[in-house]
């Protein structure tokens, strides 16, 4: 018989008391309660997250399992913090908007539960496999207002640093516990924008990407400064406005970030599969490997191939020395660091350039598979075939992905090409719309 799916790629998310509910957390924390000896916990500025924490203590404790609340901080304090306990708990939605909640895992080394170790708990959530302890084992619980601190002196042992004036968007999230200190304290003199943690996320969705920082790409023109970083929800993510106001994108940071985290260093980046052949091309001496999109599977391939750097043009980027999970505030200063050197528009203007094409087209869910065998049959003799997450074909010139989307009834194409990316989108289009009829 199967059981209930309950994680998703980035670990239990849904809507507050109503797929994410108190009942449910308490579950959760029995299971994992029942399995590891000590624990640490924290949790995002969401409305919901104290009564999802609450919960989750009571039923680790319950459980027989030791508990330390480190309270309000970032996703990457928590991930750090888990180094000295059997496991981390992260109450956080992350980028998604406020009336969602979420629960995610953390092993000591930074790395998210994989898919294992999350049906591991699924399946004994399902089977009631837990047990409650006599009340003199009731595990202890405690709190640590350290955390924050020691994730700070972490990241100034390992980046300069610098005067540079900077904007800082935190969007009412959790890294408004901690970015801002870290970068005044490095030296940089520093303006914030929503550096309130509040759940209602008044000023901006918590997502950092190119539209929703319309306010921090106009405070960096306005006050004049070098350049402007926005924090996602829960701060695993960063990204960043260079000194004109211009958002960088995703591939821009994954190219800058891998340029001087290879820089004098051979090695492998790992990199999902929608990602541009920019990073190909300006990491060139470095072996790039690219995996299913998702940054819990970018940090397991960097894992997998020792890599010395990996990230996810939504904004994480993954420092294996420090971490396995994304860290947006360690991020953020090393940005800062690098920008000390050459502005951000410069770094920018370094980069090779290539046109790209994306459209999605509606495709039934239960048609997907049967779709994805027809697009597959058709493409796999044009180019160099890579399989793992859609169908992803590198020919002479450029390479287009066709993949299902993981959430919506639709098929993505993605093309990008060093001329004439029409040729090669239209040719993928024509197939995918065959493969539709
Ligand atoms: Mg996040």
């Amino acid at each position: 018989m199967g059981y209930m799916k309950l994680f998703g790629s980035s670990g239990i998310r849904g809507i507050a008391n109503k797929e994410i509910t108190p009942e449910l957390a308490l579950n959760v924390g029995l299971v994992l309660g029942s399995r590891k000896k000590t624990a640490v916990i924290g949790r995002d500025p969401r409305v919901s997250a104290p009564m999802i924490e609450h919960a989750l203590i009571a039923g680790m404790t319950a459980a027989g399992c030791a508990v330390t609340e480190i309270g309000l901080v970032s996703t990457p304090t928590l991930a750090y913090a888990a180094r000295e306990y059997e496991c981390g708990v992260m109450v956080t939605a992350s980028h998604n908007p406020s009336e969602y909640v979420g629960i995610k895992l953390w092993n000591p080394d930074g790395m998210a539960f994989d898919s294992a170790q999350q049906e591991e708990i699924e399946k004994a959530i399902e089977d009631k496999d837990f047990s409650r302890v006599p009340w003199n084992l009731i595990g202890k619980f405690e709190e640590d207002g350290s955390a924050i601190r020691a994730h700070m002196n972490m990241i100034k042992k390992l980046v300069g640093n610098s005067s540079l004036k900077v904007v800082l968007d935190c969007g009412c999230g959790a890294g408004g516990t901690i970015t801002p200190y870290l970068l005044q304290e490095l030296g940089c003199e520093v303006i914030t924008l929503n550096a309130q943690p509040d759940g209602h996320f008044p000023a901006r969705k918590p997502e950092p990407n190119d539209e929703n920082l319309s306010m921090l790409k106009k405070a960096v023109v306005d006050f004049g400064a070098n350049l402007g970083i926005a924090h996602d929800g829960d701060a695993d993510r960063m990204m960043a406005v260079d000194e004109k106001g211009n958002f960088v994108s995703g591939d821009e940071m994954l190219a800058i970030f891998g340029r001087y985290e290879c820089s004098g260093r051979k090695g492998t980046v790992v990199v999902p599969v929608d990602t541009s052949m920019m990073v190909d091309d300006s990491l060139q001496g470095s072996e790039i490997v690219r995996t299913r999109v998702g940054d819990v599977y970018v940090a397991e391939g960097i894992k997998q191939c020792g890599a010395i750097y990996g990230g996810e043009p939504s904004g994480s980027w993954i420092f294996p020395k420090i971490s396995y999970c994304p860290d947006g505030i360690y991020a953020a200063a090393k940005l800062v660091e690098i920008v000390k050197e050459k502005k951000l528009s410069e770094l920018r203007e370094e980069l090779p350039r290539y046109a790209t094409k994306r459209e999605a087209f509606p495709c039934a869910n239960e048609k997907k598979t049967e779709f994805m065998k027809k697009v597959k049959a058709k493409l796999e003799p044009l180019g160099k075939v890579l399989d793992i997450d859609g169908i992803r074909v590198e020919m002479e010139n450029g390479w287009v992905l066709v993949r299902p989307s993981g959430t919506e009834a639709k098929v993505r194409i993605t093309a990008e090409a060093r001329e004439n990316v029409d040729e090669i989108f239209e040719m993928a289009e024509k197939i995918v719309k065959e493969a539709l009829e």
